[in-house]
């Protein structure tokens, strides 16, 4: 063995990681653990497959192992508030947290589903005082619809087949933020306020495999002012986002979200900026995105 270095060995990283069920299919650790190597950051991120009857002893366990914190993938986002002191104020009001950070003694729960795709909106448009349409009332949607509503949006309008899902997250923005929220219901092809700054696709309709499946909106309602953006982050180029492209619109994809979620977690964890490219380009050799 090398002694001579003047590095001081340590074999010691600081662990991050990921508990969810199924954890195979997950490929948060490729872009996480580029980002780590790109940077020098001597982290590691462990993807751990965690059935839900031993979610508390997972979450003793990084505990006990001093783990710089982890993310909650599906079904512990909920759940695994019991565990926590403290949570941010937007994964409070969404009432689901992805990211755990370890802050001294304490570990606080954030939710970066919403943030990550404010962070990506922000580079085309501020939505302070904007008009926005959400397609969804899923996780995603509500994580989306709190961030905006904190971020000042003027309306939020979801539009969504399940009433009761709309409805709660509608409650929720008129109970707790100055922002307005309205439901529509979605039970036949939609056309867009013309007033929309903002267009969100927030359902599941376009992810792989079912690539060719299309929103059932009068997509001539898209306006080249508006912009259009889509959480779907397999294929990042969704027909809603070829469609809203061919019209002038500009586009924000959701890979770029899911990215960001990453960048978000890692200055959690680390107090690092990271290179997003890195972690993009990882993400999409991890994923055999070729686009
Ligand atoms: P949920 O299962 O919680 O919600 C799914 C939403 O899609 C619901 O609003 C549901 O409507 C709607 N939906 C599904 N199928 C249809 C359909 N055929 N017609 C109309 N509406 C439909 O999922 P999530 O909110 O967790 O995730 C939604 C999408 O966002 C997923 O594809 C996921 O990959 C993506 N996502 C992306 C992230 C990123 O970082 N890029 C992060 C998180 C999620 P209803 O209530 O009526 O059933």
């Amino acid at each position: 063995m090398n002694t001579n270095s003047t590095t001081p060995i340590d074999f010691l990283p600081q662990l991050t990681g990921c508990f969810a069920q199924p954890a195979a299919e997950n490929p948060t650790v490729a872009m996480v653990e580029a980002a780590y190597q790109h940077h020098g950051l001597h982290f590691r991120y462990i993807t751990c497959e965690v059935d839900p009857k031993n979610l508390s002893a997972a979450v003793n366990g990084a505990k006990a192992m001093g783990w710089a914190g982890f993310n909650c993938s599906l079904p512990h986002k909920v759940s695994v508030i019991k565990y926590l002191d403290e949570l941010g104020k937007s994964a409070e009001l969404i009432g689901a947290v992805n990211t755990i950070v370890r802050q001294g003694n304490k570990w606080i729960g954030e939710n970066t589903d919403g943030k990550g795709f404010l962070q990506a909106l922000k580079e085309v448009i501020d939505p302070m005082a904007k008009h926005i349409t959400l397609f969804g009332a899923g996780g995603a949607a509500r994580a989306i619809a709190v961030e905006l509503a904190l971020a000042g949006a003027s309306t939020i309008t979801i539009v969504n087949r399940s009433e009761e899902r709309a409805d709660a997250v509608v409650k929720l923005l008129n109970e707790n933020t100055s922002t307005k929220a309205f439901y529509q219901p979605w039970n036949k092809k939609y056309a867009v306020d013309p007033k929309s700054n903002i267009i969100i696709n927030a359902t599941s309709i376009g992810l792989f495999p079912n690539v060719d499946a299309q929103l059932n909106i009068d997509f001539n309602s898209l306006l080249p002012d508006m912009v259009v953006a889509d959480c779907i982050p397999n294929p990042p180029q969704t027909h809603l986002l070829k469609t809203a492209a061919n019209k002038g619109c500009r586009t924000i994809d959701g890979l770029k979200m899911l990215v960001n979620q990453g960048v978000i977690g890692i200055k959690y964890w680390t107090n690092t900026d990271v290179d997003a490219t890195v972690m993009h380009g990882a993400l999409k050799r991890a994923l055999n995105i070729n686009e």
